[in-house]
């Protein structure tokens, strides 16, 4: 396989190797172990439409990566590519603010039952952001988040070691000092030692942060435990933080508030909304909001920023490009009135339902688990050589395993990614990597 795989991939190969001194980029050495050094590379592209990538060898793969989730409608859609042609011939600049962005905030707040929104770059900004404000409002300390999630690379929220005795979260990565972390403890999600250690510490406690349904575990979908943590952290004046970067817009265009019948006090977003550029939301009660700018006033009267304000800010926050495609991606979903969301969920419902049927029956150790449209599969041990084995048969799975189906990936699509993967089994099984009815 490494010998195919190096001729197919070689100018992914060559470009990585090329660049190496100059381009520091981890994901060349994800999963990196010496004897598969020759399958450590992540692929080159310059080509996506629908459903599928190429590369610059010019192979083509149904691609499951999406763009890490942020592509809904199929790469290279065509009304989305126009809307932005559109703004880009008018202006691709910041400086004064976009008539965009005041009109984006107000679709948001009326789909997902927010009050007031603010706009940043990345999720990663977003959850740093809505820590940020639950705290200043709050004017408590504490961050409680769960094994298991990922939030971005905000540095207080990088890690997934703890204390055992106090659950305080541990330093584990070279650059993340254990003083960046007192504040952030850490528990086993859907746990009830969280519920007690929250209750019992509600006083310094600012914020509870929550993937309501882990991207690295989306079988697991504890609605009444998310039900209990909303009234608990409501109790003890705690900001209960949704972050639906992955979920919002995707699962339902209400994202997980919408599907569980669960208000957060703040909610983040990015990827799916930004249709594919950067961006990241901050959205929620006017109460959490209001330290962005001091809460809403009017001109002609006495009114005033009541509230005492934090500081945010970012030269690429309200990027007109995003900002317009991220209308035409609301607008396209509100068209649909659900139904394009639901039809993905379910169409990747079957899919998973017939794969496992498939694993089950053959290769028992595999499996694959799903929440909407994103899904992973199960791969213990060797069995994660299946990755490489469909990239040799056309698939592209990023290095972070998160898979997620779109709009553009058709019946037809997935009945040809189903023999793709029944193949990359068989031949798995042929160089004995992985055992048939193992
Ligand atoms: N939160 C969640 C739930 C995510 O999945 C991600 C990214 N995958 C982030 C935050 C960070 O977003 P970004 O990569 O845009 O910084």
């Amino acid at each position: 396989m490494i010998h195919k795989l190096s001729q197919k991939n070689l100018l992914s190969k060559k470009h990585t190797q090329r660049y190496r001194q100059c381009f520091a980029l981890n994901r060349n050495v994800a999963g990196f172990n010496i004897l598969k050094k020759e399958l450590i590379y992540t692929l080159v592209s310059d080509k996506s439409d629908g459903a599928f990538i190429w590369d610059i060898d010019n192979n083509k793969y149904i691609d499951l990566t999406m763009g890490f989730g942020s592509i809904l409608f199929g790469h290279n859609y065509t009304p989305i590519r126009k809307e932005i042609e559109t703004q880009l011939a008018k202006s691709w600049s910041v400086g004064p603010i976009s008539p965009l962005a005041g009109k984006l905030a107000e679709k948001i707040t009326a789909i997902t039952k927010t009050e007031r929104v603010a706009f940043f770059n990345s999720g990663t900004e977003a959850v740093m952001v809505a820590v940020r404000i639950a705290k200043a409002v709050t004017k408590k300390k504490y961050v409680v988040f769960f094994k298991g999630a990922y939030h971005g690379t905000f540095d207080p929220l990088l890690t997934l070691k703890k204390n055992p005795q106090t659950n305080m979260a541990q330093e584990s990565i070279p650059g993340i000092t254990q003083s960046i972390l007192n504040e952030s403890y850490i528990f086993d999600y859907g746990s009830e030692e969280s519920l007690n250690f929250i209750k019992k510490n509600k006083d310094h406690i600012a914020a509870v942060l929550v993937e309501p349904v882990q991207s690295r575990n989306p079988s697991f979908q504890p609605v009444s435990f998310l039900k209990e943590l909303r009234s608990v952290t409501e109790q003890s004046d705690i900001a209960l933080i949704f972050d639906e970067v992955i979920t919002g817009f995707r699962i339902d265009i209400g994202g997980c508030q919408k599907l569980f019948n669960i208000l957060a006090d703040i909610v983040t977003y990015g990827k799916v909304i930004g249709g594919g550029l950067p961006i990241g939301i901050v959205a929620g009660k006017s109460k959490f909001l209001d330290v962005i700018d001091g809460g809403a006033w009017q001109y002609g009267d006495q009114s005033f920023p009541e509230v005492k304000s934090t500081f945010v800010a970012g030269t690429f926050c309200h990027h007109p490009l995003a900002m317009a495609a991220s209308l035409k991606t609301l607008e396209i979903l509100e068209s649909s009135n659900g139904e394009l969301l639901q039809e993905i969920n379910l169409r990747t419902a079957y899919f998973c339902t017939r794969m496992n049927e498939f694993f089950k029956e053959n290769y028992p150790k595999l499996s694959m688990v799903h929440f909407g449209s994103l899904f992973r599969f199960v791969t213990p041990g060797r069995y994660k050589e299946l990755y490489s084995q469909l990239l040799l048969n056309g698939v592209y799975v990023w290095e972070g395993r998160n898979c997620f189906l779109s709009a553009a990936h058709t019946e037809e699509i997935i009945t040809s990614l189903e023999d793709k993967i029944k193949l990359s089994c068989r031949q798995l099984a042929e160089q004995g990597i992985i055992k048939l009815k193992e």
